[in-house]
């Protein structure tokens, strides 16, 4: 028998109708018993909250993260899947991926369509969420999500509405494919070492982007609003303008930690313009995030001062390093060796 601990948080896969919109309101235990369990799977759930995850905090995230270490403390848990809004889902699962360090899987999945949605695609996805996290071993945490399993770790909501919302633009091949009972891990993803657990206060991370007219205001905005880390979603490969340079500098100088990551959807941030470029942007102090997005790249700060030795350069490179390319592995797990 196979126990799985189902750590629930609420997004659209427990969204009712509350009569001008949708809303998450159903416990887990609701949302479990929509979807059929795999064979030989005893279930715990844990109600942790219940939003949608446009309004997660890092609170919440933290939280999260207490929770399933909570969970994995027991030896005879096999492995944890967590049910979260798709919204900011991206997040919550790199953040507890960047201090996983156990074997055992946590499985991060939701739902487009709401709770009892004819069409609904909840309780597949619950059902293959339950059935990876039961099978497979040292992949970190993972989002199983419409028949596919990506790694944590540069996966970003692709798509605001369709069932196949989830992806890795600079990494299109998923890690693994379910379907028929079936778990086909396909390969394995580069993760940096865990990190310790995270001290002190939350600190105000924000986000800026830059565009054509674009000047540093929101930039200067955010260093007097208190932010202690930045995340410049710049053009291109990481590209801006002399007066952001400035800007960088100035927070830098400051003790803000600046990351840098780009609007476009897929491929890696590079030095190779100057004249407020990204080779400016580095030079002021600014560190490139590799193929994350902003919402991992804000995630990969906020962990970098929750390290507790501030501003540290060193530790933000190490976590936004680009992963090793995929390394070959071929894993698969009928639903009956899951049992
Ligand atoms: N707005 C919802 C949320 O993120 C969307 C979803 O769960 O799919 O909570």
């Amino acid at each position: 028998m196979k126990r799985i601990s189902l750590i629930s948080t609420g997004g659209t896969i427990a969204s009712r109708w509350q009569g001008t919109g949708y809303a998450a309101d159903a416990g887990g235990d609701t949302v479990l018993a929509s979807a059929a369990v795999p064979d030989g799977m005893e279930v715990k759930v844990v109600d942790l909250f219940n939003i949608n995850s446009s309004q997660m905090t890092s609170e919440h995230q933290l939280a999260l993260l207490r929770a399933v270490r909570e969970e994995l403390a027991d030896p005879g848990v096999d492995g944890i899947v967590v049910t979260h809004g798709t919204d900011t889902l991206e997040e919550s699962a790199f953040l507890v991926d960047l201090y996983h360090d156990d074997p055992r899987p946590v499985v991060f999945t939701g739902a487009q369509k709401p709770l009892g949605a004819t069409d609904g695609d909840g309780p597949g996805n619950m059902y293959d969420a339950l059935q990876v996290a039961a099978s497979v071993r040292d992949l970190g945490v993972l989002v199983a999500f419409d028949g596919k399993v990506h790694a944590a770790r540069g996966t970003v909501k692709t798509q605001t509405l369709a069932a196949n919302a989830f992806g890795n633009p600079s990494q299109p091949e998923a890690l693994g494919r379910l379907g028929f009972g079936r778990v086909d891990i396909r390969r394995t993803a580069e993760r940096p070492a865990p990190l310790p657990p995270p001290v002190g206060r939350i600190p105000r991370v924000d986000i800026v982007m830059h565009h054509s007219d674009a000047d540093p205001t929101l930039f200067d905005a955010a260093v007097e609003a208190g932010a202690q880390g930045i995340v410049l979603v710049a053009t291109g490969a990481g590209n801006a303008t002399p007066a952001f340079t400035d800007a960088v500098r100035a927070a830098v100088r400051r003790g803000v930690l600046v990351a840098v990551t780009t609007r476009v959807p897929a491929g890696p941030l590079a030095e190779i313009y100057t004249g407020g470029g990204a080779v400016d942007l580095v030079a002021a102090g600014a560190v490139l995030t590799g193929t994350l997005r902003a919402g991992q790249a804000r995630i990969a700060v906020l962990a970098t001062l929750l390290a507790g030795s501030g501003a540290d350069t060193g530790l933000l490179r190490r976590l936004v390093a680009a992963p090793e390319q995929a390394t070959e592995k071929t894993t698969s797990t009928d639903e009956k060796a899951a049992a």
